[in-house]
């Protein structure tokens, strides 16, 4: 881990186009995104967040002192004794604060070309959720940036819009219980906040023990969701060091929860961060578990709509999407 140290983001085009290649291969069929508009994403992000990541960068370069890209150099306290109620937006338009307010670590930077790369990733999600309502098996957004860090009003970890939760958010509405499984490294604590007040989709996550591992401030056991969404939400953290066994435990878990949940579709939060040969990895699965992942998922024989979010070697996250792919359309019924 680098802490206070500039360094080339490990999220980058690079991988983007090296899993492309290695899912065209595995023999997938490419379609460009058609553009959705913005319905899908205001029904889960704030229209206040929207209009900040919009318009954000324009403001920010406006000002002649500017460095190139959006970044927060303070935090609002949203606890007890502060003005702010946590669902409040900030009362001040100025755009350095607004950067405090919705950006919640410098892994998210905003720069010239960010709205248009998080506008398509969305357009990604949302292009292969409409496949699925339209009948298709199953499908694969292969999303840049990643989503699942993303909250309904915040940025965080190389995620802006929770290209998942927008998808599994119209699929419950169009095709019926949703259930999203995530099992990249990291717990998915944006798509986490996102329903877990509600109980028509479940969030249900396998990911490294968050007590000293980003983004260490949710993915807990007893974290199970509220209100109408208590028993919607499961996380099964994992110790660091823990290897093959214990991962596909933990999704044989979460296969459990969808079936219990009487799923009719599916969302996957798809990162392959978790591999051994991965540099922010601190568990050791194998290639081979992503093979038996994707059996397992396909088993459920859901229409089933695959999310790319993290892996940062190029060739552990090839091997591990590939082998994913591979297992999951030879025992997937209708692909
Ligand atoms: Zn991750």
């Amino acid at each position: 881990m680098l802490l206070g140290k500039l360094c080339a983001p490990v999220e980058n085009p690079d991988r983007l186009d090296a899993l492309a290649r290695k899912l065209i291969e595995a023999g997938l069929k490419q379609t460009a995104p058609i553009d959705h508009g913005r319905d899908a994403i205001d029904a889960v992000h704030s229209a206040d967040y929207v209009e900040f990541l919009a318009s954000s960068y324009e403001r920010w370069a406006a000002n002649p002192k500017a460095g190139p890209e959006v970044l927060p150099n303070t935090h609002p306290y949203r606890g007890r004794g502060s003005a702010l109620a946590p669902s409040a937006k900030p009362r001040c338009s100025v755009v350095n604060a607004e950067a405090g307010w919705y950006i919640g670590d410098l892994n998210c930077a905003i720069g010239a070309g960010t709205w248009g790369a998080v506008y398509e990733s969305a357009q990604a999600a949302l292009s292969a959720a409409h496949a699925i309502i339209d009948g298709a098996p199953a499908a694969f957004a292969l999303c840049r940036p990643p989503g699942h860090h993303a909250f309904a009003d915040r940025a965080s970890g190389f995620c802006f819009f929770n290209n998942a939760a927008i998808a599994a958010d119209l699929m419950a509405q169009r095709a019926g219980r949703a259930a999203i499984l995530d099992f990249d490294t990291h717990h998915g604590d944006g798509t986490q906040a996102i329903f877990y007040g509600r109980r028509d989709v479940l969030f249900a996550s396998v990911h490294t023990d968050p007590t000293t591992y980003y983004p260490y401030f949710s993915g807990f056991a007893d974290e199970r969701g509220e209100g109408d969404g208590l028993g919607a939400n499961l996380n099964v953290p994992l110790a660091p060091g823990s290897g093959d066994d214990a991962f596909l435990e933990a999704c044989g878990m979460l296969v459990e929860a969808v079936r219990t949940h009487r799923a009719e579709v599916l969302v996957v939060s798809a990162g392959w961060d978790a591999h051994r040969d991965d540099p922010l990895s601190v568990l050791e699965v194998s290639t081979e578990a992503f093979a038996r992942i994707g059996e397992l998922l396909a088993d459920l024989q859901l229409p089933t709509l695959i999310v790319q979010e993290g892996g940062y070697s190029l060739e552990a996250s090839e091997q591990a999407a590939a082998a994913f792919v591979g297992a999951f359309c030879s025992r997937h019924k209708s692909t």
